[in-house]
Protein backbone atom coordinates (compact mmCIF):
# COMPACT_ATOMS: atom_id res chain seq x y z
CA UNK A 1 0.00 0.00 0.00
CA UNK A 2 3.01 2.36 0.77
CA UNK A 3 4.36 1.65 -2.17
CA UNK A 4 1.04 2.60 -4.50
CA UNK A 5 0.51 5.69 -2.19
CA UNK A 6 4.54 6.79 -2.40
CA UNK A 7 4.04 5.88 -5.95
CA UNK A 8 1.14 7.96 -6.76
CA UNK A 9 2.74 10.98 -4.77
CA UNK A 10 5.84 10.63 -7.31
CA UNK A 11 3.64 10.84 -10.47
CA UNK A 12 1.93 13.60 -9.24
CA UNK A 13 5.07 15.61 -8.44
CA UNK A 14 6.95 14.70 -11.74
CA UNK A 15 3.47 15.52 -13.79
CA UNK A 16 2.30 18.65 -12.61
CA UNK A 17 5.16 20.18 -11.16
CA UNK A 18 5.27 20.12 -7.68
CA UNK A 19 6.81 23.02 -6.46
CA UNK A 20 8.37 23.16 -3.48
CA UNK A 21 9.28 26.71 -3.47
CA UNK A 22 6.07 28.11 -2.53
CA UNK A 23 6.53 27.25 0.92
CA UNK A 24 9.75 28.64 1.75
CA UNK A 25 10.15 31.30 -0.81
CA UNK A 26 13.36 29.52 -2.20
CA UNK A 27 14.31 30.67 -4.98
CA UNK A 28 12.47 28.71 -8.17
CA UNK A 29 16.05 27.29 -9.81
CA UNK A 30 16.90 25.78 -6.04
CA UNK A 31 13.50 24.62 -5.64
CA UNK A 32 13.20 22.79 -9.04
CA UNK A 33 16.87 21.55 -8.26
CA UNK A 34 15.62 20.04 -5.15
CA UNK A 35 12.10 18.82 -6.54
CA UNK A 36 14.29 16.23 -9.47
CA UNK A 37 16.83 15.49 -6.41
CA UNK A 38 13.15 14.31 -4.62
CA UNK A 39 11.96 12.42 -7.84
CA UNK A 40 15.49 10.40 -8.55
CA UNK A 41 15.78 9.32 -4.58
CA UNK A 42 12.35 8.58 -4.26
CA UNK A 43 12.54 6.54 -7.82
CA UNK A 44 15.63 4.84 -6.49
CA UNK A 45 14.10 4.11 -3.37
CA UNK A 46 11.01 2.41 -4.51
CA UNK A 47 12.84 -0.01 -6.62
CA UNK A 48 13.84 -2.43 -3.86
CA UNK A 49 10.40 -2.78 -2.57
CA UNK A 50 9.11 -3.67 -5.74
CA UNK A 51 11.68 -6.11 -6.92
CA UNK A 52 11.26 -7.60 -3.28
CA UNK A 53 7.00 -7.37 -3.80
CA UNK A 54 7.78 -9.19 -7.32
CA UNK A 55 10.05 -11.99 -5.85
CA UNK A 56 7.41 -12.86 -2.88
CA UNK A 57 4.49 -13.45 -5.19
CA UNK A 58 6.54 -15.41 -7.11
CA UNK A 59 7.34 -17.56 -4.07
CA UNK A 60 3.92 -17.55 -2.69
CA UNK A 61 3.11 -19.02 -6.57
CA UNK A 62 5.55 -21.28 -6.84
CA UNK A 63 4.99 -22.65 -2.46
CA UNK A 64 1.31 -23.43 -3.56
CA UNK A 65 1.54 -24.45 -6.84
CA UNK A 66 -1.17 -27.10 -6.58
CA UNK A 67 -3.15 -25.30 -4.02
CA UNK A 68 -4.03 -22.04 -5.47
CA UNK A 69 -7.91 -22.03 -6.54
CA UNK A 70 -7.96 -20.45 -10.01
CA UNK A 71 -9.42 -17.02 -8.92
CA UNK A 72 -6.07 -17.06 -6.40
CA UNK A 73 -4.01 -17.72 -9.48
CA UNK A 74 -5.16 -15.27 -11.46
CA UNK A 75 -5.05 -12.87 -8.73
CA UNK A 76 -1.29 -13.32 -7.94
CA UNK A 77 -0.26 -13.26 -12.28
CA UNK A 78 -2.52 -9.23 -12.02
CA UNK A 79 -0.18 -8.41 -9.05
CA UNK A 80 2.63 -9.79 -11.45
CA UNK A 81 1.77 -7.52 -14.29
CA UNK A 82 1.38 -4.55 -12.16
CA UNK A 83 4.43 -4.82 -10.25
CA UNK A 84 6.31 -4.92 -13.55
CA UNK A 85 4.42 -2.40 -14.80
CA UNK A 86 5.24 -0.11 -11.37
CA UNK A 87 9.00 -0.89 -11.83
CA UNK A 88 8.95 0.34 -15.43
CA UNK A 89 7.18 3.57 -14.28
CA UNK A 90 9.87 4.22 -11.40
CA UNK A 91 12.86 3.33 -13.58
CA UNK A 92 11.27 5.67 -16.44
CA UNK A 93 10.82 8.40 -13.96
CA UNK A 94 14.25 8.09 -12.65
CA UNK A 95 15.65 7.84 -16.37
CA UNK A 96 13.90 11.04 -16.50
CA UNK A 97 14.83 12.31 -13.29
CA UNK A 98 18.82 12.07 -13.80
CA UNK A 99 18.69 12.99 -16.89
CA UNK A 100 16.68 16.47 -15.45
CA UNK A 101 19.23 16.99 -13.23
CA UNK A 102 22.11 16.66 -15.43
CA UNK A 103 23.22 13.67 -13.75
CA UNK A 104 23.28 10.76 -16.94
CA UNK A 105 26.32 11.44 -18.27
CA UNK A 106 26.84 10.58 -22.27
CA UNK A 107 29.98 7.81 -22.72
CA UNK A 108 30.55 7.91 -26.77
CA UNK A 109 32.54 5.19 -27.79
CA UNK A 110 32.62 3.75 -31.08
CA UNK A 111 30.74 0.99 -32.25
CA UNK A 112 28.93 -0.54 -35.07
CA UNK A 113 25.44 0.09 -35.40
CA UNK A 114 23.88 -2.29 -36.99
CA UNK A 115 26.03 -5.29 -35.36
CA UNK A 116 24.47 -3.54 -31.77
CA UNK A 117 21.16 -3.54 -33.59
CA UNK A 118 20.90 -6.97 -34.56
CA UNK A 119 20.95 -8.80 -31.10
CA UNK A 120 18.34 -6.32 -29.96
CA UNK A 121 16.01 -6.87 -32.88
CA UNK A 122 16.25 -10.55 -32.13
CA UNK A 123 15.43 -10.17 -28.45
CA UNK A 124 12.32 -8.83 -29.04
CA UNK A 125 11.48 -11.41 -31.90
CA UNK A 126 9.22 -13.17 -29.36
CA UNK A 127 6.80 -10.63 -28.94
CA UNK A 128 6.51 -9.71 -32.25
CA UNK A 129 5.34 -13.53 -33.22
CA UNK A 130 3.09 -13.32 -30.16
CA UNK A 131 1.23 -10.91 -32.44
CA UNK A 132 2.34 -12.40 -35.86
CA UNK A 133 3.87 -9.51 -36.59
CA UNK A 134 7.11 -9.57 -39.20
CA UNK A 135 9.57 -7.61 -37.75
CA UNK A 136 12.90 -7.39 -40.22
CA UNK A 137 15.89 -4.73 -40.13
CA UNK A 138 17.67 -3.57 -43.65
CA UNK A 139 19.72 -1.02 -44.69
CA UNK A 140 24.13 -0.94 -44.42
CA UNK A 141 25.26 -4.04 -42.83
CA UNK A 142 28.19 -2.04 -41.01
CA UNK A 143 27.44 1.41 -39.60
CA UNK A 144 30.82 3.15 -37.81
CA UNK A 145 29.21 4.75 -34.92
CA UNK A 146 30.26 7.58 -32.14
CA UNK A 147 27.89 7.43 -29.52
CA UNK A 148 26.44 6.28 -26.21
CA UNK A 149 26.17 2.83 -27.06
CA UNK A 150 23.81 2.00 -23.95
CA UNK A 151 21.17 4.64 -24.46
CA UNK A 152 21.30 4.21 -28.69
CA UNK A 153 20.30 0.41 -27.89
CA UNK A 154 17.47 2.09 -25.21
CA UNK A 155 16.31 4.48 -27.98
CA UNK A 156 15.85 1.56 -30.42
CA UNK A 157 14.26 -0.29 -27.86
CA UNK A 158 11.87 2.30 -26.91
CA UNK A 159 11.11 2.66 -30.81
CA UNK A 160 10.56 -1.01 -31.65
CA UNK A 161 9.11 -2.25 -28.28
CA UNK A 162 6.48 1.00 -29.71
CA UNK A 163 5.96 -0.23 -32.56
CA UNK A 164 5.30 -3.67 -32.09
CA UNK A 165 2.39 -2.32 -29.35
CA UNK A 166 0.52 -0.37 -31.79
CA UNK A 167 0.46 -2.62 -34.86
CA UNK A 168 -1.88 -5.12 -34.84
CA UNK A 169 -2.08 -8.95 -35.11
CA UNK A 170 -0.46 -10.06 -38.64
CA UNK A 171 1.55 -6.64 -39.14
CA UNK A 172 4.72 -5.52 -40.12
CA UNK A 173 7.50 -3.57 -38.35
CA UNK A 174 10.97 -2.55 -40.34
CA UNK A 175 13.98 -0.87 -38.77
CA UNK A 176 15.80 0.54 -41.27
CA UNK A 177 19.49 1.71 -40.49
CA UNK A 178 21.08 3.71 -43.33
CA UNK A 179 24.44 5.98 -43.27
CA UNK A 180 24.39 9.06 -45.20
CA UNK A 181 27.14 10.54 -46.60
CA UNK A 182 25.66 14.46 -48.33
CA UNK A 183 24.79 17.10 -47.51
CA UNK A 184 26.31 15.35 -44.04
CA UNK A 185 28.10 12.26 -42.58
CA UNK A 186 25.06 10.74 -40.84
CA UNK A 187 22.93 7.79 -39.52
CA UNK A 188 19.62 7.39 -40.16
CA UNK A 189 17.45 5.52 -37.78
CA UNK A 190 14.00 4.77 -38.98
CA UNK A 191 11.53 2.74 -37.66
CA UNK A 192 8.49 2.22 -39.84
CA UNK A 193 5.05 0.23 -38.84
CA UNK A 194 1.57 -0.55 -40.41
CA UNK A 195 -0.21 0.35 -37.31
CA UNK A 196 -2.57 2.51 -36.04
CA UNK A 197 -0.55 5.73 -36.98
CA UNK A 198 -0.74 9.02 -34.94
CA UNK A 199 -3.06 12.52 -36.05
CA UNK A 200 -1.28 15.61 -36.79
CA UNK A 201 -2.27 16.87 -33.64
CA UNK A 202 -1.12 14.08 -31.93
CA UNK A 203 2.18 14.37 -33.32
CA UNK A 204 3.59 17.27 -31.47
CA UNK A 205 2.23 15.92 -28.44
CA UNK A 206 3.74 12.56 -28.41
CA UNK A 207 7.02 13.24 -27.07
CA UNK A 208 6.15 15.01 -23.90
CA UNK A 209 5.94 13.33 -20.56
CA UNK A 210 2.81 11.15 -19.70
CA UNK A 211 0.95 12.02 -23.03
CA UNK A 212 -0.93 8.88 -24.63
CA UNK A 213 -3.15 9.50 -27.38
CA UNK A 214 -5.36 6.11 -25.88
CA UNK A 215 -4.14 5.80 -22.34
CA UNK A 216 -6.95 2.71 -21.78
CA UNK A 217 -4.97 0.87 -25.09
CA UNK A 218 -1.54 2.08 -23.60
CA UNK A 219 -1.85 0.63 -20.20
CA UNK A 220 -3.29 -2.60 -21.74
CA UNK A 221 -0.09 -2.37 -23.92
CA UNK A 222 2.17 -1.91 -20.53
CA UNK A 223 3.30 1.51 -21.53
CA UNK A 224 3.86 4.12 -18.83
CA UNK A 225 3.95 7.42 -21.42
CA UNK A 226 7.50 8.39 -20.91
CA UNK A 227 8.93 6.16 -23.55
CA UNK A 228 9.29 8.47 -25.97
CA UNK A 229 10.41 11.23 -23.99
CA UNK A 230 13.21 9.21 -22.96
CA UNK A 231 13.98 8.66 -26.55
CA UNK A 232 13.78 12.30 -27.82
CA UNK A 233 16.10 13.08 -24.83
CA UNK A 234 18.72 10.22 -25.89
CA UNK A 235 18.45 12.15 -29.21
CA UNK A 236 18.67 15.64 -28.13
CA UNK A 237 21.77 14.31 -26.01
CA UNK A 238 23.28 13.51 -29.28
CA UNK A 239 22.66 16.76 -31.23
CA UNK A 240 20.16 14.75 -33.25
CA UNK A 241 16.63 14.79 -34.55
CA UNK A 242 13.75 12.76 -34.01
CA UNK A 243 10.64 13.02 -36.13
CA UNK A 244 7.33 11.18 -36.97
CA UNK A 245 5.73 10.83 -40.21
CA UNK A 246 2.75 8.95 -40.88
CA UNK A 247 -1.05 8.76 -42.12
CA UNK A 248 -3.03 7.56 -39.67
CA UNK A 249 -4.77 4.19 -40.60
CA UNK A 250 -1.74 3.27 -42.60
CA UNK A 251 1.26 2.94 -40.14
CA UNK A 252 3.90 5.52 -38.79
CA UNK A 253 7.69 5.97 -39.07
CA UNK A 254 9.75 7.16 -36.49
CA UNK A 255 13.23 8.80 -38.28
CA UNK A 256 15.65 9.83 -36.24
CA UNK A 257 19.36 11.81 -37.73
CA UNK A 258 22.28 11.57 -35.89
CA UNK A 259 24.95 13.53 -36.94
CA UNK A 260 28.80 11.13 -36.74
P1 LIG B 1 3.62 4.49 -23.96
O1 LIG B 1 4.28 3.89 -22.79
O2 LIG B 1 2.19 4.87 -23.69
O3 LIG B 1 3.78 3.69 -25.20
P2 LIG B 1 5.34 6.50 -25.22
O4 LIG B 1 5.89 7.76 -24.65
O5 LIG B 1 6.31 5.49 -25.69
O6 LIG B 1 4.36 5.91 -24.12
O7 LIG B 1 4.38 6.89 -26.42
C1 LIG B 1 3.42 7.90 -26.22
C2 LIG B 1 2.18 7.61 -27.04
O8 LIG B 1 2.47 7.75 -28.44
C3 LIG B 1 1.63 6.19 -26.88
O9 LIG B 1 0.79 6.06 -25.77
C4 LIG B 1 0.87 6.01 -28.19
O10 LIG B 1 -0.41 6.60 -28.07
C5 LIG B 1 1.68 6.84 -29.18
N1 LIG B 1 2.60 6.01 -29.99
C6 LIG B 1 3.91 5.76 -29.75
N2 LIG B 1 4.45 4.98 -30.70
C7 LIG B 1 3.45 4.71 -31.58
C8 LIG B 1 3.35 3.95 -32.80
N3 LIG B 1 4.40 3.30 -33.32
N4 LIG B 1 2.14 3.92 -33.43
C9 LIG B 1 1.06 4.58 -32.92
N5 LIG B 1 1.08 5.29 -31.79
C10 LIG B 1 2.26 5.37 -31.11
Amino acid sequence: MMVIISITFLIIAAFAGHSLAGKAMIPIKQAFSRQREFVADASHELRTPLSILQTSVEVVQTDNDQKLSAFSIQVLDDMKSEIRRMTRLVTDLLTLARADAGATNIIKEKFDLAATAEPLIRSVQPLAMVKEIHLEMSGDETIPIMADREKISQLLLILVDNAIKYTPKGGRVEVSLTRTVTPKTMVTIAVHDTGEGISENERKLIFERFYRVNKVRSREEGGTGLGLSIAKWIVDAHGGKIKVENTPGIGSSFIIHLPL
